[in-house]
């Protein structure tokens, strides 16, 4: 995939590198970070600010879309750049997170209510399954139409999962939603984010081995299934309806990469099964998924290491739902080239503002011989952990008479001028124009952490 990825330099120090991806909306400098805009909006953010923020990519959801407003009116805007006037790089999930991540959150409301219907419990219940139907999931009462995953995301309600996808009520309207590799695609095609993320399924934790084995093994069809469908000129998906070069031409302003998702769950022979099948696919990039879905920092991090040496040296790789600030820095040594989470987004919204010091070289390098002996990434004390992530509390009442700048160490808008005490009141007063200040501010400590990560890796210092 000429052009569209390249490594600039490759830090002496351990797997970090930078790069450049290059899209029809622009140049995204790696490694990177991709603010949450799932459902077309960067919450609070006007999209104007992004440019004095720095933010050169974000991150959409493609279920999140297909429920509402529907990816055709967004295609008939010209895409989702015209229309939500994120003009920046944009990526689009799969659907696959949402769409699965629902069957277990709601059978285990259901079981906890003792209605449940099928006799397998999850995850292990999807073994060996052709097709289940769960009748009583398709017309709940009504405290259950929406419930929520362990990222606090809503859920919609499960009609059914298949070999083939999954099926699920809008929890909008009530409609009934199919995903399957095919419909993924083409939801995305209309999307027209940049890159593209093939369907996917996202293993819960804890999966036991056989199931964790079977949602790898369909993940790896359905991503051949994906390429399918990119190399098709001609799809023919809807109402078995065949579309014109004319029309996908006109339906295709800007060209979309497609990424492959390596899956495996918490197991290492599965880990790297799945990563020599996806990166022996031809797609331009590759994505690294099921991770930080319940399990440990320690072993989320075993995850990616086990498959270093598997990733593409030439192609981007992207660590799906990883986006806390001590994960990241000893992530990028792995080679992690791109991240996206909804979290220094939603922690603004509660009025936890991020600290702009930031050490970036306060953590162990893993390849320090200590780290090598014990065989497992090194474990961070709690004070590092604070130290690395550490937040102020705005809403604390500490903070209702203290004039000093929001973070006196950021050079951002926000914190030239405001003060504790007004951002503290706005919270304590749910003015709406506080969820936008603190959201500017940890964009752009993030931002920055980012410019630094990249220096370091240029002067072998990551
Ligand atoms: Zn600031």
């Amino acid at each position: 995939m000429s052009g569209f990825f390249k490594v600039f330099y490759k830090s002496k120090k351990s797997g970090a590198r930078i790069g450049e991806i290059k899209t029809d909306h622009g140049v995204i400098k790696t490694p990177a970070f991709m603010p949450a805009a799932t459902k077309g909006t960067i919450k609070s953010l006007p999209p104007q600010f992004i440019e004095d923020i720095g933010i050169q990519v974000s991150f959409v959801n493609t279920y999140h879309l297909v429920t509402h407003p529907g990816v055709d009116i967004i295609e008939k805007a010209g895409g989702i750049h015209k229309y939500t006037g994120l003009n920046i790089p944009l990526m689009s999930d799969s659907g696959g997170f949402q769409v699965f991540s629902l069957a277990r959150s709601q059978r285990e409301k259901l079981s906890l209510r003792g209605t449940i219907v099928t006799k397998q419990s999850l995850p292990a219940g999807r073994q060996g399954q052709k097709e289940i139907t769960s009748s009583s999931t398709s017309s709940p009462p009504r405290d259950d139409k929406k419930v929520a995953d362990i990222r606090g995301e809503e859920q919609p309600l499960l009609v059914k999962i298949s070999e083939d996808g999954v099926k699920f009520r809008s929890t909008f309207d009530g409609k009934i939603i199919e995903f399957t590799p095919e419909k993924s695609m083409e939801y995305q095609k209309k999307i027209g984010a940049d890159i593209n993320i093939a369907f996917d399924e996202c293993t819960y934790y804890p999966a036991s081995h056989e199931y964790a084995e079977k949602a790898m093994k369909r993940t790896h069809e359905w991503l051949l299934r994906c390429i399918k469908c990119k190399e098709s000129s001609i799809p023919k998906f809807f109402d078995g309806k065949q579309q014109t070069a004319k029309n996908l031409v006109s339906s295709l302003p800007s060209r979309q990469y497609l990424y492959g998702v390596i899956q495996g769950a918490t197991f290492k022979d599965l880990r790297k099964k799945s990563a020599e099948f996806v990166v022996s696919q031809d797609t331009p990039g590759v994505a690294i998924g099921g991770v930080s879905v319940g399990e440990s920092k320690e072993k989320m991090r075993e995850q990616v290491k086990w498959i270093n040496n598997y990733l593409p040296k030439d192609r981007p790789v992207h660590l799906l739902g990883v986006g806390q600030i001590d994960d990241i820095i000893d992530l990028v040594k792995f080679g992690i080239d791109t991240f996206d989470c909804v979290e220094p987004t939603r922690l603004a919204r509660m009025g936890q503002i991020y600290k702009a010091k930031i050490s970036i070289f306060s953590t162990v390098s893993p390849q320090r011989p200590a780290c090598r002996q014990a065989g497992v990434p090194r474990r961070l004390s709690q004070k590092q952990k604070s130290s690395l992530s550490g937040q102020t509390d705005i809403t604390k009442n500490i903070y209702k008479n203290n004039l000093e700048p929001v973070d006196k160490d950021c050079n951002c808008y926000i914190c030239k001028n405001f003060t504790k005490s007004y951002l503290h009141h706005l919270f304590k007063q749910r003015e709406i124009l506080g969820y936008t200040l603190a959201t500017y501010h940890n964009l752009y400590v993030m931002e920055r952490l980012f410019d630094r990560i990249r220096e370091a890796i240029g002067n072998n210092l990551l």
